[in-house]
């Protein structure tokens, strides 16, 4: 199946549950970055986030966040929101939903046992891998207080195939206010994704854009 850049109308329709964007006519994105927590690509995304006073939202890896809790502590620290990608990066579609939600709540428990008590974002929003999920899981995971965060723009920072020029347009051609963007904290979309970034930042700052994190 091919994924289109900008997720379709249609395609959100038929999903209402989940979240795509952000109904909003100010002057507001929202970046999201998955996979992580990575050593060296995490802790630069950070710095150069906060360059231009941007906030995001990091789709974090529970088995990640195992081997790397100092990082996951920064982000939190840095005053951006984290949401949950399931323990061990698994494809909704492929895994049958009790051993799906049994993997979702034990990068829970690695989360929950980390963040600060007195955290005051939301610690229950939920991403899929590979944007796969059945409605069995999503159904159940919303019954358990989840939001289930989708996206209206891909970069495509991950894809070997597309030059970082491409990767930077895909995202400065088509978002819009409200857009939430998928971005990686990889080492595998780290070439686009350390070109793109900070050009992506500068571009719709001067814009007069501002990069929130999700609630
Ligand atoms: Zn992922």
């Amino acid at each position: 199946m091919l994924t289109p850049i900008k997720t379709p109308l249609v395609a959100k329709k038929m999903f209402p549950n989940y979240v795509w964007d952000i109904a909003t006519n100010e002057k507001v994105l929202y970046l999201t970055f998955d996979d992580g927590p990575t050593p060296e690509i995490t802790n630069w995304t950070l710095d150069t986030l906060n360059n231009y006073q941007a906030k995001a939202t990091f789709f974090c890896i529970g088995k990640n966040i195992e081997k790397h809790p100092d990082i996951f502590k920064a982000i939190l620290n840095e005053g951006h929101a984290i949401g949950n990608h399931t323990n061990n990066h698994l494809k909704g579609w492929k895994t049958l939903t009790s051993d799906y939600l049994a993997n979702v709540t034990k990068a829970q428990n690695t989360i929950d046992a980390i963040i600060p008590k007195d955290f005051s974002g939301n610690t229950q929003l939920f991403r899929p891998p590979y944007g796969q999920i059945k409605p069995a899981q999503g159904k159940a995971l919303l019954g358990q207080g989840y939001k289930i965060i989708m996206w209206d723009i891909i970069s495509f920072d991950w894809d070997k195939n597309i030059s970082k020029e491409t990767c930077l347009k895909n995202v400065t051609n088509k978002a819009t206010k409200g857009s939430i963007i998928v971005f990686h904290d990889s080492v595998k979309a780290s070439k686009n994704m350390q070109y793109a970034l900070p050009k992506v930042l500068e571009y719709f700052s001067e814009k007069g854009y501002v990069f929130k994190t999700l609630t």
